[in-house]
């Protein structure tokens, strides 16, 4: 069923067609890997679409869907939606959800390792940022292990799929593409470190003093 969609939703669309074009830039979404959302009201969310690469995308086929997966305006929406909505009804304050398939948190992902508090970018995302049990990527079950973590450890806003990719959860659009920029840049200073040698993890007094000094 296609309707005609809002002012309010067209802005959403535009905000997250925007979006799309930083996360390209900034290395975070390539081809067509990795899917963008936000929350409309009326238990809705405007989500990328599937199967559309970024470089081709246009505004007015970024999709519009019900929270319970019905594709409500614009083509087929991402296989990921599932995962997408699964967060929107578990948490009214998430706004946003930007998922990537960014090559170091992937790196994580695939070996099933944390990404422990090592630097402000992994502390802002609540780190250490965990890896998800298995869940086959597309289904909501992918949604619901990142929802079980979310409810053992509120200060969480990043979660690794495991054999997948990262997932961002955010009160606005930009805040879950800085907090899936941050996990990224996390993920790759923590993998350069190893390289070297062993990266030194901020104890618990240290983790306090940032805090302090940074609020959160
Ligand atoms: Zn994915």
């Amino acid at each position: 069923m296609q309707v005609e969609i809002g002012a309010a939703a067209a802005q959403v669309q535009a905000d997250i067609y925007q979006m799309v074009r930083k996360a390209e830039q900034a290395g975070l979404v390539r081809l067509s890997a990795g899917n963008i959302s936000a929350r409309l009201g009326d238990g809705q969310a405007a989500i990328t679409p599937s199967g559309i690469k970024y470089d081709r995308l246009r505004v007015e086929e970024i999709s519009i869907v019900s929270l319970e997966g019905a594709t409500l305006y614009g083509p087929r929406p991402s296989s990921e939606t599932p995962m997408h909505t699964a967060l929107y009804r578990a948490f009214p304050w998430v706004q946003a959800v930007v998922h990537t398939h960014s090559p170091y948190a992937m790196t994580f992902a695939v070996l099933g390792k944390e990404i422990p508090a090592i630097s402000l970018e992994t502390l802002r995302v609540g780190a250490p940022v965990p890896v998800a049990e298995w869940a086959c990527p597309g289904t909501a079950a992918a949604g619901e292990r990142v929802v079980a973590w979310l409810r053992s450890r509120p200060e969480l806003r990043v979660v690794l799929l495991r054999s997948h990719g990262l997932l961002a959860v955010g009160r606005s659009l930009e805040e879950a593409f800085e907090f899936a920029y941050d996990a990224e840049v996390g993920a790759q200073i923590y993998y350069q470190a190893l390289q070297v040698g062993e990266p030194l993890v901020l104890d618990a007094a240290q983790v306090a003093e940032i805090h302090a000094v940074y609020g959160g």
